[in-house]
């Protein structure tokens, strides 16, 4: 178990494609591990492997109801509309106004292997977008019409 050192904005390497992951070997496991420490102790509600500095479709979620590990990680239905404020570990002191939808479901592989199904509202959705989308090289203030500095 180890914190990560995060990666931010605007490191160009924020902006590649996160590779499938094929086997999920034992530096996968410890990869998730050091991700929910680094998540945890910067206080965060998700948290993408791009996001300290590997480029694996690898991703973990706590916005209060447990800790989330998905790997290989794809939306397979969203509904629903929602605008909230949205912040991100790799740009820090920011944030911004985002719509996302509000009810999303997700399939993604645990630690075993196993495709597992996840959905969420509200907040959970929101994350399950934000980190998605980085690995996919994207970040929230992509979307946004303005963003703003924490006061
Ligand atoms: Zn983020």
């Amino acid at each position: 178990m180890a914190i990560r050192k995060i990666v931010t904005h605007p490191d160009p390497f924020l902006r590649q494609s996160s590779k499938a992951v094929e086997e999920i070997t034992p530096r996968i496991c410890r990869l998730l591990d050091d991700m929910a420490d680094t998540m945890y102790a910067a206080d965060g509600v998700g948290l993408a492997a791009v996001q300290v500095g590997i480029l694996r479709r690898v991703v973990v979620i706590d916005t209060g109801e447990g800790l989330m590990e998905l790997i290989n990680p794809r939306i397979v239905e969203q509904s629903g509309e929602q605008e909230g404020m949205e912040a991100c570990l790799s740009v820090p002191g920011k944030n911004a106004i985002i719509k996302r939808p509000m009810f999303v479901r997700v399939q993604a592989q645990d630690r075993t292997g196993e495709w597992k199904e996840y959905s969420g509202e509200g907040l959970t959705a929101r994350a399950f977008c934000h980190e998605l989308a980085h690995l996919d090289g994207q970040l929230y203030i992509d979307l946004a019409d303005e963003v703003y500095t924490d006061q």
